[in-house]
């Protein structure tokens, strides 16, 4: 048996992040792009040559660092990558949180910035969301009350794809030395974003990803945005040749010569939101209003109606008692035949 002095005692509460990844035919659980790979950059990937794999990737890849600074109209040194946003996220954590220091995060929101705290050696804190007035703004008293070396916000915020107000983030970011990380995995689906905060704040920076509305999960491309001290830190916790020369190419073609199909498939996602929305809600549901490209939607057993809706051919991501929501399904928007697929699959499970 292994002598489990060895272990780190945070470590002890980690589990793997294990969530049901059965196949179905439709799969809308990971908020994916579910209409592809962007063309040109499936085209690209398909012709790399296999010989560059012998070699390493470019340390810090500051090609696609120069592709996203045109993206975003900032400067290649006010971005720093990784294997994924998770990764970005992991480092960050890492470099400016102490064993020991705290961590605020929203609850209901990405289950993965408890466990990169403790991974960290951090305390992870919740925050619940407010019920109402507006519903899922964050409190800015709260969290500034944790004094937490590492403030996390979600903007729109996982699971319930809701957006924070600019009041109560300014509100934080404005009242405290902490680092503030605003996470915009999907901000690309949503009418405003904090980028802003993240080019004039020194104490803010915002972190995104290829994998959602790029179409790019499987390659692990993300990202944070802020002032380049901070990015400097981060990148020292990274580490060097975290971005693959798979994902480097793809990144760099997707920003360049795709951004009329990402953008396009934007458009139809925010449009395929609304529909949805409204279909939801004639069959009696209140799905919660989305500013992502997945909808939350209140429901009793979440997880049985998720496992007799994969056995028909159509995943959504359960996500039971969830804080200020209680159990709910977290359905990813694709083609509207999809949409319309897993609506008559939910229609027959809950009759
Ligand atoms: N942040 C949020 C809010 C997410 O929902 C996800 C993915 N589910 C991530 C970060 C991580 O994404 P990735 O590592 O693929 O960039």
């Amino acid at each position: 048996m292994t002598n489990q002095t060895l272990f780190r005692d945070t470590y002890r509460e980690i589990s793997l992040y294990s969530p049901n990844r059965t196949p179905a035919a439709i799969d809308l659980s990971d908020n994916t792009n579910r209409w592809g790979v962007p063309p040109k950059t499936a085209a690209l990937i398909r012709n790399l040559a296999l010989e560059s794999i012998t070699r390493y990737p470019n340390l810090y890849v500051s090609g696609v660092k120069e592709a996203l600074a045109r993206y975003l109209s900032v400067s290649p040194d006010m971005i720093v990558t990784g294997c994924g946003s998770d990764d970005v996220l992991d480092s960050t954590i890492r470099a400016f949180g102490a064993p020991e220091d705290k961590i605020a995060y929203p609850s209901p929101s990405f289950p993965m910035i408890p466990i990169f705290a403790k991974m960290n050696g951090l305390i992870p804190v919740s925050v619940e969301l407010n019920s109402a007035n507006p519903p899922f703004d964050i409190d800015p008293k709260t969290v500034l009350g944790v004094g937490a070396k590492i403030v996390y916000l979600c903007s729109p915020n996982n699971p319930t794809g809701t957006p924070l107000s600019r009041a109560a983030v300014e509100q934080i970011a404005n009242n405290t030395d902490s680092l503030v990380i605003i996470d915009e995995a999907y901000a690309e689906f949503a009418d405003e974003n904090f980028l802003d905060l993240a080019t004039t704040r020194s104490n803010v920076i915002v972190v995104r990803t290829m994998s959602k509305a790029f179409g790019l999960a499987g390659l692990r491309i993300g990202y944070a945005v802020g002032n380049p001290e901070i990015i400097a830190e981060i990148e020292k916790s990274r580490g060097p040749y975290k971005v693959n020369i798979f994902a480097e190419k793809a990144a760099i073609c997707a920003l360049t010569e795709d951004l009329d199909w990402v953008n396009e498939k934007i458009v139809e996602a925010k449009v395929n939101r609304a529909r949805l929305m409204s279909e939801l809600m004639d069959m009696g549901f209140k799905p919660i209003p989305s500013q992502a490209n997945f909808i939350l939607v209140p429901i009793n057993n979440a997880t049985e109606v998720d496992r007799q809706m994969r056995a028909l051919g159509v995943a959504v991501r359960p996500l039971p008692d969830l804080a200020v929501v209680g159990d709910a399904l977290r359905i990813s928007i694709g083609p509207w035949e999809m949409m319309e697929e897993c609506l008559k699959i939910l229609k027959k499970v809950v009759g």
